[in-house]
C-alpha cells in the first residue's frame, strides 16, 4: 500500500477494492480497519465520510492512535472488502471546505482578518474572522472578490514537504497540529493562497461554482461569518423561491411588497385582538350583572368557547355584587371541560369538600383552596349529575 491513503492520493476516487485487515468494538460500536481507505477521517473542521464497506453502512470515520476506524452499523469479517463513499455528501464537502480556503485567503489579503475557526455545518458554514466590525459594503467587496477568483477558474494543487522545506515556504500564517511529525501537506490555489491542510479539496476554483455570505455575528471580540458554497447555495435559493411563492400565495401581493403587507396584516390583528379583548370584558361584566340578578343561591352556567380567566372573571363580579351566592361556571374550550366552583364571603357552602365531589363526578383533574375550586375534565357529560350534587349542599 502506498503510504498516503486512498482519499489523499485521489480524492474523486468514490469506490475502492481493499481489505479488512482488523476488526473490533470501541464502547460496543464495531469497526474495521482497512488496508487503504477512500473515506475521509473528521478533521480540520471537515466531517468524517459515509458509506458502504461490503453493504454495511459506515456511520463514522475517526482516527485513533494513529489509525483510521471505520465505525459501522453492523460488524464486518476480515478480507476483500469492497468501499463505496458517499460522493454527494462528500462533493458538498469538498465544495464548502475548498469555498473556506478561498474565502479565509481574499479576507486576510484584502481586508487583513485573520481567519480564527472553521465550522463545516449540516447546512450552513462560518468561519470566524478577526475583525471586531464588518460592514455590509465589506461583505460586498468580499464576496465580489471570492466570486473573480471562482471565475479565474485557479488551479488547486496538494503536496507533501519535508519540515526543513516547510520552513522556506511561504505559507500563509496556520500552525501545525500539535505533536506534528513528518512531511506536511501543502494546499495551493495557484496564485491565491498556499496553506497548511490534510482535507479533502476540489482540482480549481471554478468547481465551487459560487459562494454566497449570509450574514455576520459578533463573537468573542471578533466576528462570525455564515455562508454556504457550490450546490448548497443553489438549494438554499430553491428553497427560499419555495418559500416567497407560499407567502406570494398567502398575501396575494409581488415579493417587493411581502414585508409591509405581512407587517400591515399584522398591525390589523394586534388591533382586532385588542378589541376582542375590550368586548369580551363588556360581555362578561353584562353576564355577570345578569347573573347576580337571579334568585337562586347557587347560580350556575355554562359558555361555549371560553376559557378559565373568563370563568374567574365572571365569578368574581358576580359574588363581588351578592357575596351571599355561590357559582358554579362551566366552559367548553378546545376539546375539553373546564369548571370552577367559587362561594362568595357570605356564602356558607363548603367548597372544597364539593369541589373534590364534583370533580369525581365529571372525571375530572382540579384543585383549590378556601373559596374556590377549579378543574379540567375530558367532556361535561356528567354536568348535571354534578349540578345535582351541588344542589344537595
Ligand atoms: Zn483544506
Amino acid at each position: 500500500m502506498d503510504t498516503l491513503p486512498a482519499y489523499e492520493r485521489d480524492p474523486y476516487a468514490t469506490a475502492l477494492e481493499t481489505r479488512v485487515l482488523r476488526t473490533g468494538a470501541e464502547q460496543g460500536r464495531p469497526f474495521a480497519i482497512l488496508e487503504d481507505t477512500i473515506l475521509y477521517p473528521e478533521g480540520g473542521g471537515q466531517p468524517a465520510d459515509r458509506g458502504t464497506l461490503n453493504g454495511t453502512a459506515v456511520v463514522d470515520v475517526q482516527k485513533r492512535d494513529g489509525e483510521i476506524r471505520h465505525y459501522l452499523a453492523a460488524p464486518v469479517v476480515e478480507g476483500p472488502a469492497s468501499l463505496e463513499l458517499d460522493w454527494p455528501r462528500r462533493f458538498d464537502h469538498m465544495q464548502q471546505h475548498t469555498g473556506q480556503h478561498l474565502l479565509t485567503a481574499v479576507a486576510q489579503d484584502r481586508f487583513q482578518w485573520e481567519t480564527t475557526a472553521f465550522h463545516l455545518g449540516a447546512s450552513i458554514c462560518d468561519i470566524e474572522l478577526s475583525a471586531s466590525s464588518m460592514s455590509l459594503r465589506d461583505m460586498e467587496q468580499l464576496e465580489e472578490k471570492v466570486a473573480d477568483e471562482i471565475r479565474a477558474h485557479r488551479e488547486i494543487s496538494a503536496r507533501r514537504v519535508s519540515p526543513e522545506a516547510y520552513k522556506l515556504e511561504a505559507v500563509r500564517s496556520r500552525g501545525l497540529p500539535e505533536g506534528h511529525t513528518g512531511d506536511i501537506r501543502l494546499i495551493q490555489i495557484a496564485g491565491v493562497d498556499l496553506n497548511t491542510c490534510g482535507g479533502t479539496h476540489l482540482r480549481h476554483t471554478g468547481e465551487i461554482e459560487a459562494l454566497k455570505l449570509l450574514g455576520t455575528e459578533s463573537i468573542r471580540g471578533g466576528t462570525r461569518l455564515f455562508y454556504v458554497a457550490g450546490r448548497r447555495a443553489r438549494l438554499r435559493l430553491d428553497a427560499h423561491e419555495r418559500r416567497t411563492a407560499g407567502l406570494r400565495a398567502l398575501l396575494g401581493a409581488p415579493d417587493e411588497d411581502l414585508v409591509s403587507v405581512l407587517q400591515g396584516k399584522l398591525d390589523q390583528l394586534q388591533t382586532a385582538e385588542r378589541r376582542a379583548r375590550k368586548l369580551e370584558e363588556e360581555l362578561a361584566e353584562m353576564q355577570a350583572s345578569a347573573l347576580a340578578l337571579r334568585p337562586e343561591a347557587l347560580v350556575e352556567a355554562h359558555f361555549e368557547d371560553r376559557d378559565m380567566a373568563f370563568l374567574q372573571k365572571l365569578a368574581r363580579q358576580v359574588l363581588a355584587a351578592d357575596p351571599g351566592k355561590a357559582v358554579f361556571l362551566t366552559a367548553a374550550a378546545g376539546g375539553q371541560g373546564l369548571f370552577l366552583l367559587s362561594a362568595g364571603e357570605a356564602c356558607g357552602l363548603d367548597v372544597p369538600a364539593l369541589g373534590k365531589a364534583v370533580a369525581a363526578i365529571l372525571g375530572a383533574k382540579g384543585g383549590g383552596s378556601g373559596r374556590t375550586f377549579q378543574g379540567k375534565a375530558p367532556d361535561l357529560k356528567a354536568r348535571a349529575g354534578a349540578l345535582a350534587r351541588l344542589r344537595e349542599g
